[in-house]
């Protein structure tokens, strides 16, 4: 396994790979606003990367269109679910499958939103397809798209991807989406979703306290995700991809965060 960062695309590439280095890695995960996908960008990071020896892993796919992270406007606003702004977000992330191909990045990811429970739902059918189009445009760039865990119990998350068929496909696991939105114990979520892991956030998390916010986002180590045995059940998985540290604050203690969540999961990788 190897451990690694989020970054953001940003006009000065450089720097922003520089301060990667800075923390004592050299794997990441790249998002950003599409406006800088450009050839001259891909290109750059491409330079950039080999020069340096960095690895990405997997660029996360943005879109337009509102967005809130709760459980009240989130299941009408997140993803490629809400049929109003579904269309444009396939865009996006075609778009964004076409500048990761330029930039050398093999796996695309983003939230899908909240997908429907019952395969029997309105909408089920619409994101499917809407899915399966936008998997066979990575397919075509030769790369495999990923789902992030989060907004759908893992039982869902197994049946679309069955649905979609399997070939092309997996999850970018991020275990503590999975208590934030209430809707799986991480661990157990192995057992159901575990094979389709190829990338993860290692990130942490409570439960919901109440039915409309998510539960709170906390640094490595100190949330309900217990990594000790998440690691010890990856290990038995086979799991031998990039462990991707996610800490959504900024500044000087995400740093401090990140430095912190590294020396945890370097003991952990590192453990028989
Ligand atoms: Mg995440």
């Amino acid at each position: 396994m190897t451990i690694g960062a989020i970054l953001s695309l940003k006009p000065n590439m450089e720097e922003v790979f520089r301060q990667l280095k800075a923390l004592g890695l050299s794997y990441c995960q790249l998002s950003g606003p599409s406006e800088l996908y450009t050839d001259e960008m891909a290109g750059n990071i491409r330079a950039i990367t080999k020069r340096e020896g960095i690895t990405i892993t997997t660029i996360f796919s943005g879109w337009p269109g509102p967005l809130v992270w709760d459980f009240i406007e989130g299941p009408i606003t997140i993803g490629i679910v809400p049929p109003e702004y579904r269309m444009a977000r396939v865009e996006e992330t075609v778009k964004t499958s076409d500048f990761a191909a330029k930039a050398g990045i093999a796996q695309v990811a983003t939230h899908v939103g909240f997908i429907p429970e019952s395969p029997s739902d309105p909408l089920y059918p619409g994101v499917v397809a809407a899915l399966r189009h936008i998997v066979g445009h990575c397919k075509k760039n030769g790369q495999s798209f990923l789902f992030e865990t989060g907004q759908e119990t893992p039982i869902t998350l197994r049946r679309v991807i069955e649905d979609l068929g399997r070939d092309g496909i997996g999850i970018n696991f991020d275990p503590a989406n999975l208590l934030m939105y209430g809707k799986a114990n991480p661990l157990d979520a192995l057992d159901i979703i575990g094979e389709f892991i190829r990338d993860i956030h290692a990130k942490d998390g409570e439960y919901p306290i109440n039915g409309r916010e998510l539960g709170v986002e906390k640094p490595l180590g100190q949330g309900r995700v217990n990594f000790p045995a998440l690691f010890a059940k990856l290990k038995q998985q086979g799991y031998d991809g990039p462990v991707t540290i996610e800490r959504e604050i900024s500044g000087d203690q995400q740093k401090k965060d990140i430095l912190m969540a590294a020396e945890i999961l370097r003991g952990l990788i590192t453990q028989p």
